[in-house]
C-alpha cells in the first residue's frame, strides 16, 4: 500500500504543463475528488462502485496555464456524452447571432467553408447552412454527432488534432473561418489542436474560440465551472502566447457575457496582414498585466476565496432546513456537480433537481445520487428554495420559474455569493 501511495505522490510531483512541458508545483485550487461530472447514474448503478478523481488545478510557473491534469482520457468522457447544446435558448440566440456577425463581418458565401470542432448535435452550424455557407463538423461523441447527421449538417465523428488536421488537408479540406466554442478548454493536448488549426486554416482564413475566461473565473469565484472535462483555463495572456508559438496571431477579441464571462479571441495566420490588430488586443493584455496575470502571487489567492465560499453555502442550507424548508435544485449542469460534491451536498439538502433534457429524467446525479426530474416537479412539489444550478441562465431561469411566487417559493443562486433572489 505505502508502495503505491509513494508512487502516485512522485507522478504527481511530475506532472507537467501540457503546453510549455514546466514541471507543476503550485496549487491553484484543489477542490477534492469528484465523479466525472457527466456521468449521471441510472437507478441500477446506485448500488454500484464510483469512481472519483481528484480534482486538483495547478498553475504553471512559466506560462500561468492554469490546468487539470488528464486524469481520465477524453475517449472516456466524450465518446457518449449527456450534454447537447440545443437545449438552452440564450445558447441557441448566441449561436445566431455569432453566425450573423461572422458572415456579414469576413464575407462568408457559398464558396466558403465553416469548419466547427466540437460541434456537438449541429446546434450552431444549423444556421450558416440556413444562410447557404458550406459547413462540415468534427464531433467525437458518437451519439450527438448521430443527430447533426440526422439533421443534415456533415460531421465527422473524430477527435480534432495535428493527425486529422493534416488527413482532412490531404483531402483538400481548408476552411475560411475555423470555429471552437468551449472546446480549447476540453482538449488534453492543446498543442496538437492548435497546431492542427494552422494546418486547416486557409492563408486568409479567420479562426475564432470562445471559452471561460480566467480572469472572470477568478473575480466571479466560479470555482464550480472547474470539472475534470476542463482540462484547461485560460488567461488572454497565456492564450496569445500559445497560438504565437504555432504560427498564429490573435487579432482581435470580444469579451462576453457567456458561462460567467467568456472570451472569444479571433485570430489568423501571422503572416497574414489582411486583418489588423484592434486596439481591443492591446487593451486586455494590458488589464491582465495590470491585474497580475504574469505573477504567481495573484493565482494563489484563489483557493481561500472558493473554501470561504463553501462554507456560506453550507451555511445557508443548514440554516433552511434548520427552519424546515424544503429545497429543490434547477439543472443537472456539469458544474452543478462541482459544486454539489465539494459541498457535500446530497438528498440531505436537496430533495431533487430538474433538467429540461429528456435524456437526463429518471437518473441520479453522480456522488450525490441526487434524483433528476422533469421541470414540472417543482409545481407539484412546491418547494420553499429552488437552487439554480447553472447561475449562468439564471435570467432565463427565473422567467421561466416565476409562478414559484404562487405559493411564496423563492430562488437561489450560489455564485459568486449565495443570494436569495428578489
Ligand atoms: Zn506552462
Amino acid at each position: 500500500m505505502e508502495g503505491i501511495a509513494l508512487q502516485e505522490k512522485a507522478s504527481a510531483r511530475t506532472a507537467a504543463c501540457r503546453f510549455c512541458g514546466c514541471a507543476l508545483h503550485h496549487t491553484f485550487t484543489d477542490l477534492g475528488m469528484s465523479p466525472l461530472c457527466e456521468s449521471i447514474l441510472s437507478a441500477d448503478q446506485l448500488n454500484q462502485m464510483e469512481a472519483f478523481y481528484p480534482l486538483h488545478v495547478f498553475v504553471c510557473e512559466d506560462c500561468f496555464l492554469v490546468q487539470l491534469q488528464e486524469y481520465v482520457s477524453p475517449e472516456h468522457i466524450f465518446t457518449e456524452y449527456a450534454y447537447f447544446s440545443s437545449y438552452s435558448d440564450s445558447w441557441l440566440a448566441h449561436a445566431k447571432a455569432y453566425t450573423q456577425l461572422m458572415v456579414e463581418r469576413f464575407q462568408l458565401g457559398p464558396d466558403s467553408l465553416a469548419v466547427e470542432l466540437a460541434s456537438n448535435d449541429g446546434y450552431l452550424l444549423q444556421y450558416f447552412v440556413e444562410q447557404g455557407i458550406p459547413v462540415l463538423g468534427v464531433e467525437p461523441a458518437v451519439n450527438v454527432a448521430r443527430q447533426a447527421i440526422e439533421k443534415g449538417i456533415p460531421t465527422l465523428v473524430k477527435f480534432f488534432g495535428q493527425e486529422l488536421a493534416a488527413q482532412m488537408a490531404r483531402d483538400g479540406v481548408r476552411a475560411d473561418l475555423i470555429l471552437g466554442n468551449n472546446v480549447l478548454a476540453q482538449v488534453p493536448d492543446v498543442c496538437s489542436f492548435v497546431a492542427g488549426m494552422k494546418t486547416l486554416l486557409k492563408p486568409q482564413g479567420v479562426i475564432t474560440l470562445e471559452f471561460p475566461h480566467l480572469m472572470r473565473l477568478m473575480e466571479g469565484n466560479q470555482f464550480d465551472t472547474i470539472y475534470h472535462e476542463h482540462f484547461s483555463y485560460f488567461s488572454f495572456l497565456t492564450t496569445m502566447k500559445i497560438m504565437a508559438r504555432f504560427g498564429l496571431a490573435v487579432f482581435d477579441v470580444e469579451e462576453l457575457s457567456t458561462h460567467g464571462g467568456s472570451l472569444r479571441v479571433y485570430a489568423r495566420h501571422a503572416e497574414d496582414t489582411s486583418h489588423r490588430v484592434t486596439e481591443r488586443v492591446q487593451e486586455l493584455a494590458q488589464r491582465e498585466e495590470r491585474a497580475g496575470f504574469t505573477r504567481l502571487e495573484t493565482y494563489f489567492s484563489f483557493d481561500e476565496k472558493v473554501k470561504d465560499t463553501k462554507r456560506k453555502i453550507m451555511a445557508f442550507l443548514i440554516d433552511a432546513k434548520r427552519a424546515g424548508k424544503s429545497i429543490a435544485g434547477y439543472g443537472a449542469p456539469g458544474k452543478g456537480n462541482t459544486l454539489l460534491n465539494y459541498c457535500a451536498i446530497r438528498t440531505d439538502f436537496l430533495d431533487y433537481t430538474v433538467d429540461r433534457n429528456p435524456y437526463k429524467h429518471g437518473k441520479f446525479l453522480p456522488g450525490t445520487h441526487i434524483p433528476i426530474f422533469p421541470p414540472e416537479r417543482i409545481r407539484e412539489t412546491r418547494p420553499d428554495y429552488v437552487l439554480i444550478l447553472p447561475w449562468n441562465l439564471k435570467n432565463e431561469i427565473r422567467e421561466q420559474l416565476s409562478y414559484i411566487r404562487e405559493w411564496g417559493g423563492k430562488l437561489v443562486v450560489p455564485i459568486p455569493e449565495v443570494e436569495v433572489l428578489p
